[in-house]
């Protein structure tokens, strides 16, 4: 077991060295092996007893040094200078089969310097979520980080209840959020903003940096990925439900799933975090918030920009006011193919925006309802309005398709089966008494998540139905 950690060979203040803090009796509850093998990790070795006791943060083999990063963030809005990993420790980074780098990072291994109060422990609940979720994201094609390994620890940790403690190890081709600017720019520390801006670039978008405006073209490639995936999550009913600035990536990958959730009934305005009381973070927030975000990114930045101030402003200010265009071309075009259509047309927009009015007044499921019509299993009076509707989408598609290739089309961008959170719960619940049989049987489902599956792709039922997610990890 071999890894780099070239994060932790930057300046001493951008982390701090973790302390080995040993679990009772650590026991794999599921090692990625085919994620294992494309970062050039031996699954044989991770599952034995040294392998575990790594997974584990028991034990760590020579040459791994893990630290904790330090990062800022705004969280509901309120800035806090300091946060950092709390619960997180940098294992180290490597390259993967296809040139890509990646950094692993184990969540749930004990107290760090950036601990405050907390534990520094997860949960077993949480950890099997954002296995799942994540999973799932990366099986859609979402960016997001990826999970490699749960242990269970064999120990208990004290929530709201007690439960059993896990820890997750997960992969991610960085974990630099727009916090992490916000923490030197706090400080006033320009030199330490312009290292890591270049260890950004130089990892995210090397083409950039020959350039002299390398620090404002790094802020318009995080600007246009962060667009992207808002697009991408919104395509999918996707709400993260904690996009503080700590959570938001520079890499564009979705990050830190906690109170996480995907949309049943197609409501726009849907929250489902507990802690969210205003609905800053609701499903159709979500862009707002996003560029917002990247407002604080582009404060932390105008330091490193040559030049007179007013001018650096304006750009990065033209930048910012490009986002609502360049996430609107990325949502219609999600949206487009999840309606089969190919060529970019005037009136799309608007079939797109009346077909989301029906589920809306309908209060229909969002995935089953775009999945039904790439099957052709909506009747002409499914719902009201539903024909005109029909009449409208059927004549745009005859314009460059059949049906019947849309439809095909159709079915490899529209989901069966979602991590829906009724399932998760009960997979959860299953994993507390000793189970793990339903996490697998969800797992190889939403990893496959566009092949028909009847027995994971139905919607809660009255009595299933989840209400409020937490972030209590
Ligand atoms: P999150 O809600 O996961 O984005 O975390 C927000 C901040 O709280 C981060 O700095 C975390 O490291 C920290 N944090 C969350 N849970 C714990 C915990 N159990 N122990 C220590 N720090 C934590
Ligand atoms: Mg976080
Ligand atoms: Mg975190």
């Amino acid at each position: 077991m071999q890894l780099a950690n070239h994060y932790a060979a930057l300046p001493q203040h951008f982390s701090a060295p973790a302390v080995l803090q040993p679990v009772k009796a650590p026991r794999l509850v599921k090692l990625n092996t085919a994620l294992a093998r494309s970062l050039g990790l031996d699954p044989i070795w991770l599952s034995g007893p040294e392998g575990v006791a790594f997974l584990a943060g028991n034990r760590f083999p020579d040459g791994i040094n893990p630290v904790a990063t330090a990062y800022a963030g705004h969280q509901f809005g309120h800035l806090v200078p300091q946060l950092g990993d709390g619960r997180a420790l940098l294992l180290g980074d490597g390259v993967d089969e296809r040139g890509k780098p990646f950094e692993i990072q184990m969540k749930g291994a004990g107290r760090t310097p950036f601990s405050r109060r907390g534990d520094g422990r997860a949960a077993l609940g949480p950890v099997l979520r954002e296995y799942l979720v994540s999973e799932a994201m990366a099986a859609f094609g979402v960016p997001t980080t990826r999970a490699l390994a749960a242990v269970s620890t064999g120990e208990t940790v004290v929530r709201a209840t007690l439960q059993p403690g896990a820890i997750l190890t997960r992969v991610a081709s960085s974990h630099i959020r727009v916090g992490t600017f916000q923490f030197f720019a706090l400080r006033g520390d320009d030199d330490a903003i312009r290292q890591l801006a270049d260890f950004a670039l130089e990892r995210h978008y090397p083409e950039l940096i020959g350039r002299p405006d390398r620090y404002l073209a790094f802020f318009d490639a995080v600007v246009s990925a962060q667009a992207e995936l808002i697009a991408h999550w919104m395509s999918l009913g996707f709400i993260h439900g904690v996009m503080n600035t700590d959570n938001m990536t520079v890499s564009g990958e979705t990050i830190d799933y906690g109170p996480c959730a995907f949309l049943d009934e197609y409501d726009p305005r849907k929250v489902f975090s507990s802690i969210d009381q205003g609905g800053r973070y609701a499903y159709d927030n979500q862009p707002r918030i996003a560029q917002w975000n990247l407002a604080r990114l582009a404060e932390t930045l105008l330091p490193l920009m040559d030049g007179d101030a007013d001018v650096a402003v304006g750009k990065a200010q033209e930048i910012l006011m490009a986002f609502p265009t360049r996430y609107g071309h990325a949502y219609d075009r999600h949206f487009r193919a999840k309606l089969g259509l190919r060529a970019e047309r005037e009136e799309d927009h608007a079939l797109i925006v009346d077909w989301l009015t029906l589920l809306a007044a309908e209060k229909a499921d969002f995935t089953l309802s775009f999945r039904q019509l790439s099957e052709g299993a909506l009747a002409h009076d499914a719902m009201p309005g539903f024909g005109s509707w029909h009449a409208r989408w059927r004549d745009r598609v005859a314009r460059e398709d059949s049906m019947d290739a849309a439809q095909a089309a159709m079915r490899f961008v529209n989901p069966v089966v979602i991590p829906r959170n009724h399932r998760i719960e009960a997979v959860i619940s299953a994993a507390e008494t000793g189970d793990f049989g339903p996490f697998e049987a969800m797992l190889a489902a939403v990893t496959h998540p566009f092949d028909d599956d009847a027995a994971h792709a139905s919607p809660p039922r009255p009595e299933e139905r989840v209400w409020e997610t937490f972030c209590g990890t």
